[in-house]
């Protein structure tokens, strides 16, 4: 199997910053705040704190708990910002990047003459010193290299910090056993919950599932496919440039047939949207949502259908990837919805004019990007802990937000796909 990829992950990216900008907290546990308040979470430890139990969406005071000498750092965005261009910039001086996935991970294809084991470790080792003299010596990151990014990136993952693992033709897939079905990007607890519902338990399972099982669990023949060549080293071709628009609807519950009802479950519908933009890496340039109303008010309507009364909104924007942008939009096109007593019965959110991420100009605004950073660091949290565990709460502009937390339950989650 050719080693088609090389896949960068900084280590504890944040959290080295910090040490890097300050010698003074070098080789010390610190955790990065999203703000300095007793009721704020982890969103990064460095490898000292981790060694004391503390991890990324830890409450602090559990955190403090673990570690009492822990060194809180609130997040300085534009930093870690600075710091992946210079790492970009580093990355790109031995091998260019093919793919920026976040602000700490990148994947560099190797060409055909780089492709021998021998050579990729050389590569390796000149990507991370040329990180450390362009970055800082406090910047380390594992190095995965593998015959497509899914298993480059498995590879990255397996020995932190400042790993370097060449999966070459005799370790794979043995080498994978090792680890849990989890270990897969892609692969949530919700995910694996519905793998070990069709019998896989191991990575071994995993492994050897014929491609039947993957369309079953992920509910598409052509994930399925895709699945199925992925963990057999292929390098399955993206879909992503034919990819156009991202987008959720739901039936709302009785309950939930209100105006806030509907509202709370549209941006629980444009979370799971944007999530799914950043997962799949793409940008979107606008947003629509839409409503259907019950014909009649106390008549059922065909749960499979869409009432007979609609109305729908549409916006542009300069292209982005952060919930909190992107929910403004979604609320002030919400603010446009005729007045009257319709009852709401379906509600849909469409991203729109989606880039991938290599050609979409983030935002030059500051704030944006910093929102992007935030949007990224919540992923990982939502990842790690449930989809539901992090949101920006204060953009419901709801009163009651009870109802919402109902409905995030009743709707189907599709936040594990891989597409
Ligand atoms: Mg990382």
């Amino acid at each position: 199997m050719p080693l088609r990829y090389l896949f960068v992950d900084m280590n504890s990216f944040f959290a080295s910053v910090e040490q890097q900008l300050d010698p003074a907290i070098r080789g010390k546990p610190v955790a990065v705040v999203p703000l300095m308040a007793r009721t704020t979470f982890c969103l990064a430890a460095s490898y000292e704190a981790k060694a004391f139990g503390v991890k990324t969406g830890m409450a602090v005071w559990e955190a403090k708990q673990r570690c009492p000498g822990l060194i809180l750092r609130q997040a300085q965005h534009r930093e870690y910002v600075i710091m992946h261009n210079r790492i970009v910039d580093a990355v790109g001086s031995v091998i260019p990047p093919q793919r920026i996935v976040s602000i700490d991970e990148m994947a560099c294809k190797l060409v055909t003459s780089e492709r021998r084991p021998e050579k990729v470790v050389k590569i390796a080792q000149a990507v991370k010193e040329a990180i450390y003299h362009r970055a800082g010596d406090q910047m380390h990151c594992s190095i995965g290299a593998g015959p497509n990014q899914i298993l480059a990136k498995m590879g990255s993952d397996f020995q932190k910090p400042n790993g370097l693992t060449v999966f070459g033709d005799d370790d794979l897939p043995h080498m994978l056993y090792s680890l849990p079905i989890e270990a897969f990007p892609g692969v949530g607890p919700r995910m694996a919950k519905r793998l070990r519902l069709h019998g896989i338990f191991t990575t071994e399972q995993f492994c050897a599932a014929p491609a039947q099982v993957f369309a079953a669990v992920w509910g598409s023949k052509l994930l399925g496919e895709k699945w199925y060549r992925t963990v057999r080293g292929e390098d399955v071709p993206e879909k992503e440039t034919l990819r156009r628009t991202v987008g959720h609807s739901h039936v709302l519950p009785p309950d939930l047939r209100t105006d806030a009802g509907a509202y709370g479950v549209l941006v629980r519908l444009t979370h799971k949207a944007v999530a799914r933009l950043r997962r799949v890496g793409y940008w979107a340039g606008g947003v629509s949502i839409g409503v259907s109303y019950l014909g009649d008010p106390g008549t059922v309507a065909a749960p499979s259908g869409w009432g007979k009364a609609s109305w729908g909104a549409g916006c542009r924007f300069p292209h982005r990837q952060d919930t909190p942008g992107i929910l403004r939009a979604v609320s002030d096109l919400w603010k446009n919805r005729p007045a009257g007593d319709a009852v709401p019965f379906k509600m849909g959110m469409v991203l729109t004019d989606l880039r991938p991420a290599a050609s979409a100009t983030p935002s030059l605004f500051e704030a944006d990007r910093k929102q992007a950073e935030l949007s990224h660091a919540m992923d990982k949290v939502n990842a790690e802990f449930g989809s539901s565990v992090v949101h920006f709460g204060g953009m419901w502009g709801l009163k009651d937000a009870a109802p919402v937390r109902i409905a995030f339950t009743q709707i189907p989650d599709f936040d594990r796909r891989v597409v």
